[in-house]
């Protein structure tokens, strides 16, 4: 069977308006259940924890502190495992949730406690929810404990998990020669086998206002996984339903194979 990693940013599951996307959640969940029983192994990297917490409190703009932030995420996480347990129960589908930092993945027998958690969790048929430990680890420059940004945690966890097809949903539907927002004439690269400096360049810097990672922290991702001959799919996350004709084959997005 095929082992599939999930990733979905901030900007697909919070509104612009900040409330949280809940339509896009319960169809989320409804699209992963149906490949579970298509047969997939699923894995779900998701953000959305600080989104979520400040759509709770109310608040407008992130905290400044990172303690205030820290404490933003947790309340946040808590509510957004609630509404994914509810949505997957709802199909039938049973899902588990997964917080990592990078210490544990660099520390052997940490590293090994998570491939063996995913393996079993997988084996029984259960979607894990993945996501960084944000309490622990919020600051950007923390680099022990830190990612970077859930683009390379997903990369990180399709390696772990050995998986081989990461799907890598976004606010934009593929990698563009330039950025379409601002370039009309950007064409979509439909199939990359290697990244060039040209193309990094093309990533040019930041994305949307609530995704930290924007074009390159993607490009970034699927050299993790072209470097470890696994296959990264970035395409569109406005409808999940675009995962079935993925499946299928049909070509949307960009393949990095
Ligand atoms: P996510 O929704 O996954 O958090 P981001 O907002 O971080 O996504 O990154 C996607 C954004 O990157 C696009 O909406 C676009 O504004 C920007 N971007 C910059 N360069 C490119 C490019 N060459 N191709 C596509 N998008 C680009």
């Amino acid at each position: 069977s095929k082992r599939l990693v999930i990733k979905v940013g901030t900007s697909s599951l919070v509104l612009p308006n900040s409330e949280i996307n809940l339509r896009a959640i319960d169809q989320l969940a409804f699209t992963l259940s149906s490949l579970r029983q298509l047969g997939y192994e699923v894995i779900l990297v998701s953000s959305g924890a600080i989104g979520v917490g400040m759509n709770l409190l109310g608040l407008e703009k992130r905290p400044e502190t990172i303690a205030k932030q820290q404490a933003v995420a947790a309340i946040g996480q808590s509510e957004l495992i609630k509404i994914y347990t509810q949505r997957f129960t709802s199909y039938h589908q049973q899902s588990a949730q997964v917080l990592l930092t990078r210490d544990v993945i660099d520390f052997p027998t940490s590293r090994q406690n998570v491939i063996n958690t995913f393996e079993e969790l997988l084996t029984m048929g259960v979607i894990p929810i993945v996501n960084e430990n944000d309490s622990v680890s919020v600051d950007e420059l923390d680099h022990l404990t830190k990612f970077g940004d859930n683009d390379q945690l997903s990369a990180i966890v399709c390696k772990l998990a050995q998986a081989d097809l990461l799907l890598m949903l976004s606010d934009i539907d593929g990698f563009y020669s330039d950025n379409p927002h601002t370039n009309p004439d950007a064409i979509l690269y439909s199939h990359i086998t290697k990244i060039t400096e040209m193309m990094e360049d093309a990533a040019g810097g930041k994305g949307s206002v609530f995704g930290t990672g924007g074009m390159t922290s993607k490009l970034k991702a699927a050299k993790r996984v072209l470097d470890n001959q696994s296959q990264m799919i970035l395409a569109s996350g406005k409808d999940p339903a675009i995962l079935f004709d993925i499946l299928e084959g049909k070509e949307v997005g960009t393949l990095f194979s």
